[in-house]
């Protein structure tokens, strides 16, 4: 699970909400970008897209610390130490592998931005005015984490509103251009 805030001042219907983004996905698909099938089915991935109002990236699965749908610890090593159930220090291989939550940061100075929270992952959809994020776990609905600051219906009104009659542009392009929005 890359995103962590489940927080929100707007009623959330995560139903629904997966529903609307498999239909702009479906939307977009029909403007001529490449949506990938699988489990989550032709329009479950979501695709690459970004206008004035908002944003839209699949998950990621490329794993690299300097990707921002990727984004991670780059702690070096000996910053935390890490513990077994039981309390016996452990390496960080074995810590993974037992998942033991139980560990201790040796040196706060030391942490990296992604530790800090300066870094923050970015988000599988973002409408930009009302600053609004959701992930997701590799398909749309799966594991999804929301923060919505503008009540849904009208966040996806104004999505719709804003999509063109045709794109100039095609899915690498956006998939090369896309900017990670940040956090304010
Ligand atoms: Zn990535
Ligand atoms: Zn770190």
């Amino acid at each position: 699970m890359k995103g962590f805030f489940k927080i929100s001042n707007f009623i959330i219907d995560e139903n629904k909400i997966a529903d609307d983004l498999n239909l702009l996905t479906d939307k977009l698909s029909r403007l001529g970008l490449q949506t990938s099938d699988g489990l989550g089915g032709p329009t479950g991935y979501g695709t690459y897209f970004e206008n004035e109002v908002f944003g839209m990236h699949p998950y990621c699965w490329c794993d690299q610390n300097d990707c921002a749908w990727c984004a991670g610890c780059t702690c070096d090593d000996g910053v935390y130490s890490f513990y077994s159930k039981e309390g016996i220090e452990v390496s960080l291989e074995n810590y993974l592998t037992n998942i033991s939550d139980n560990y201790l940061l040796k040196d706060e100075k030391l942490i990296c931005d992604y530790c800090k929270g300066v870094v923050v992952v970015a988000p599988n959809f973002w409408h930009k005015k009302s600053n609004s994020w959701i992930y997701w776990y590799k398909y749309i609905g799966r594991s999804m984490d929301v923060e919505l600051n503008k009540n849904w219906n009208e966040i996806f009104n104004e999505v719709l509103t804003s999509l063109p009659d045709s794109l100039i542009h095609d899915t690498d392009f956006y998939a090369v251009n896309l900017k990670a929005p940040k956090r304010k």
